[in-house]
């Protein structure tokens, strides 16, 4: 399709364009923030010299306190904002760079679900999800298809055909996981998924993002939970004040 782009395979003529711009990156590299600063106004810098490089299959908890910068960093990361300086560059391509109409085919490679779900209530965990797919034009075969399996994938088979209204919180965040999930993104952006969730649901989801990493997509979890990111014994990058203060592998919550 013309103006998508595939996270996973390079064009070839920009694999060797990354490479050069990509100082600290190597050939795992799909995500580089480079020398990123967002500024909102004079006085409000959300996002400051930040830089950082994630590989094909990490799990990534994004931690700090309120007022730290990662939604800015979470909206500089599905083109939502733009950098006031630095560069963002995802499998090979400056992403600030693109033009308005590659933007829709970026963002279905970027799946970002939320802490309030975001879901259309009124209508079934099927219709929810094959939404995402039919407001792209998807062939009905392609919709009748993929919908089921990503419901079986998420754990929602037994509940597809009731409201979304009905279910509960850890079930609403699987159907936003799995309407996130239809366009097979190569980044599953997760921005405080269970903080409305109980601590039994909150798990199930961890559980969830864990075996959707391991199939191969990269996770970035957004979270204020200690015992979480904690127990996930995975890369940690912790921002405050804008600034990216720390970047561990097997981290832990250390506000
Ligand atoms: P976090 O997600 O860590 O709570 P944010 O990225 O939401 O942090 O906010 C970082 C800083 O940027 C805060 O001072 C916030 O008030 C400010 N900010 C966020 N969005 C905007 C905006 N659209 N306009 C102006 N300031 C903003």
């Amino acid at each position: 399709m013309t103006g998508d782009i595939d996270l996973k395979e390079k064009p070839k003529d920009e694999k060797k364009s990354a490479k050069t711009e990509t100082k600290t990156g190597t050939e795992d590299t799909v995500i580089e923030f480079q020398n990123v600063t967002k500024q909102y106004s004079a006085n409000i810098e959300a996002v400051h010299d930040v830089s950082f490089c994630i590989s094909a299959g990490e799990f990534i908890s994004l931690v700090g306190p309120s007022g730290a910068g990662k939604s800015t960093l979470i909206k500089l990361l599905t083109c939502e904002e733009k950098p006031t300086s630095g560069k963002i560059v995802v499998a090979g391509r400056d992403i600030t760079e693109l033009k308005k109409k590659e933007l829709p085919y970026f963002r279905r490679k970027v799946g970002v679900i939320f802490q309030d779900f975001k879901l259309l209530p009124k209508k079934t965990v099927y219709e929810n999800v094959a939404f995402a797919l039919e407001v792209c034009d998807a062939p009905d075969d392609e919709v009748k298809d993929k919908v089921p399996k990503i419901i079986d994938l998420v754990g929602l088979t037994r509940r597809a055909f009731s409201f979304t209204e009905e279910l509960s919180g850890g079930e609403k965040q699987r159907v936003s996981i799995a309407r996130a999930l239809v366009h097979n993104p190569k980044l599953l952006i997760a921005d405080e998924p269970t903080g409305n969730l109980d601590p039994v649901s909150t798990w199930e989801i961890v559980e969830l993002l864990f075996k959707i990493n391991k199939q191969g997509t990269i996770v970035m979890l957004a979270t204020h939970d200690r015992e979480v990111v904690d127990s996930l014994q995975k890369r940690v990058i912790t921002m405050k004040e804008g600034k990216l203060v720390s970047d561990q592998q097997k981290g832990k919550y250390n506000l």
